[in-house]
This record gives C-alpha cells, structure tokens and sequence, in this order.
C-alpha cells in the first residue's frame, strides 16, 4: 500500500475512529470503516473486523503537520499546480547551476554510453546510447533542455524514455522531448499516471533499443507504481546497469519485496541512483553502524568528489551492500548496532521489516534536523 495511503488513514484528521488497513487481496487498501463497538468490546480490543483487515490503533501525539505535509505532497504529485512548482524549480536550478549541480563522467562499453545527466538541483536523468546505431534511451528526463543539449551534443536520436515514477522531477520533460522527437515513446507503469505515457510496462517486461536491453522491473514503495530498470550487459559484455530512480527513499511494507528484488541482481552491477544523495546517506549510514569501515571509506571518497562538486555515481551493488543500511537488515553486524528494538521480541531477533521500518524512521528523524 502506498505510504501516503497509510499516512492518511492514521492522519489526525481522522481523530478517534479506528483504522482498519486492508492486507493483501481482498479488501482495498483504501478502505476505511467506521466502526461500530459493541458494548462488550473495550476501548482497546475494537473487532471483530471482515477477514484480511488489520486494525491499526490509532497513535497519540501525531505531528499535526502530517496533514498538511500530505494535502501539499497531493497538490504536487496529482494536480497541475504541481506542475507549475516544479517549471519555478527548473528555472531556478538553471539559474543557480547553469552547467549542472555536478561534473559527471559517463562510462563507455563496448558500442555502448552511460551519460549522467546533472538537473534541477541535485537529480540525475540519464542517456544512454547504442553508439553503433546512434539511438538513444533517456531515463527520467526532468529537464528537457539538458537532455536535447546532451542529444545534440552526441549526435543521437532519441527514441524511448524510460520513467521510474511519476513526479515531475523524474517525468517532467516527458512532453517537451516527445515534441521535438516524433514517435519517441514514453514507457513506464500505468499505475503511477506518469504524464505523456504512451507504452505502459509490466513487472519484468523488456524494453529493447538496438543493442540496448533493458528489464523494468517493479518496486513499489516510494510510489505505487514505481519501476527501475535494469540494462543487460550480456549483449555488450560490459556490467549491467541499474536506473534505480527514487527507489531507496521509500517506506511502507512494499519496501523489503522491492529490495529484495535488487539485492537479486549481480554484484558488479552498476547502480545509477535518481539523486545525487551519497553523502547525506553515508551520513545517516554513520549515525547507525558507526564502526563500520567501509562506509568510512567511502564516505571519505564522496566528500572528496563533492568538495569539487563531482558526481558519486556510480557505485555497485556489491558496494552497496557493505555500507548501505537499507540493504543490511540481514546482517548481524547491523543488528546488533541497532540495539534492541521495541515490540521485535522473541528469540529469533527482530525480523528484517522491523528493521527496516526503525531505520524508516531513524532516517525520517535525521532529515527532521
Ligand atoms: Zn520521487
């Protein structure tokens, strides 16, 4: 279910109804019942409720500018006010970086181009090219013009975009580039509403532009119909690369199952994030496994980039996996950094969603500072 779904329905403009939550299938998830106590039931044993609806109490001393946090995230993700938001941001990041908000450095195969794409003020769109044939693929082109000079500046034609998610700062440029390529294709899932979609995408279907084969694969989280896509690197023996989008800024129960989905694919896979966020997450790594000495090194290497405004990316997944909390709730070291978590009982150790939601929110707590 989508985090602001939930965020709504335990919001405090429902004040003193129980929250019923739908599981799985059955139910909607946006279901909510007024419910009606009988008079042996007590304040705190509130069913029976309908099979696959769990009921979540509501808690005290919620930060009242929650609501007002989600009214404004709905102006921005579904209404063209929204839209209007993010042409101030564009026009305002041009102005303060006119050459982007970092140096980036694109990687070369064999017959194929990564190039990063610095936008707005700290998001990453990407071009990726078959270099025999000349044709392109952007990934999340949020600004239009960056991304025409880039093909102009290679010599391409673009033909397809592949968009992770629907926010603007990921879709919106989706209309101007279809204007001035004709018949290039917008691809992405349909569950999201992504503005200008013209080839909606399953969970595991394959997108191929040349040489280029690319696997869009499902992840929802940060948004219900969030997608990242994975570039083949069999076809052109080169590693394979992860277009990951906003994919690690996620909450909610859906997070593990899309994690888990990326911690599946090879080591040596290069992972191409949606923002330019390394420091702030190798800072936050740092508050909850201090002793872990690969972050510190990394975090050394990043800090030196970033004093010289140079892009972080790429890392790989195997990297990845040495540092970044998010993919470490196995790890015992992580654990046991944590401490001991409330409500995680038992012998067995807290399970890997509960320690997922407690860095969800120790990581909500840092940005809050
Ligand atoms: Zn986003």
């Amino acid at each position: 279910m989508a985090a602001a779904v939930v965020a709504a329905l335990r919001g405090p403009g429902l004040k003193g109804v129980p929250i019923l939550r739908a599981l799985l299938q059955g139910a909607s998830p946006r279901v909510r019942l007024q419910h009606s106590r009988s008079p042996l039931q007590t304040k705190h044993e509130p069913g029976p409720w309908p099979p696959g609806l769990e009921y979540i109490p509501k808690k005290k001393a919620k930060n009242p500018m929650k609501a007002v946090g989600l009214a404004w995230y709905n102006l921005y993700a579904r209404t063209w006010l929204g839209y209007l938001l993010y042409k101030k941001q564009l026009q305002r990041a041009r102005h303060r970086f006119p050459d982007g908000h970092s140096a980036v450095q694109p990687r070369v195969f064999n017959g194929v181009k990564v190039l990063p794409i610095p936008v707005l003020l700290d998001n990453y769109s990407y071009l990726i090219i078959d270099t025999q044939s000349k044709l392109a693929v952007a990934v999340d082109p949020s600004d239009p013009r960056a991304v025409q000079a880039a093909i102009e500046k290679e010599g391409v034609t673009l033909v397809a975009i592949l968009c992770t998610h629907k926010h603007w700062d990921h879709s919106g440029g989706n209309r101007e580039l279809r204007r001035h390529h004709r018949g290039c294709r917008v691809y992405g899932n349909p569950q999201d509403g992504i503005a200008h979609l013209t080839h909606p995408l399953c969970h595991q279907d394959m997108v191929s532009v040349g040489r280029l084969q690319f696997q869009a694969l499902a992840t929802p989280g940060h948004t219900r119909g969030h997608m990242v896509y994975v570039l083949d690197g069999e076809p052109y023996k080169g590693p394979s690369c992860l277009f990951s989008g906003d994919l690690l800024f996620l909450s909610g129960c859906t997070m593990l199952n899309s994690l888990d989905l990326i911690m599946g694919l090879g080591d040596d896979t290069l992972l191409w994030p949606g923002h330019e966020y390394s420091e702030e997450n190798l800072s936050f790594a740092g508050l909850v496994e201090p002793e872990n000495m690969a972050r510190e090194k990394k975090m050394q290497w990043v800090q030196q980039q970033r004093l010289q405004y140079r892009s972080t990316c790429p890392s790989t997944l195997g990297e990845e996996k040495t540092y970044n909390p998010f993919l470490r709730t196995h790890c015992l070291a992580l654990q046991e950094a944590l401490g001991p978590l409330p409500g995680a009982g038992g012998d067995a150790g807290p399970s890997r969603a509960r320690i997922l939601e407690e860095l969800r929110r120790r990581k909500d707590q840092h940005k809050g500072k």
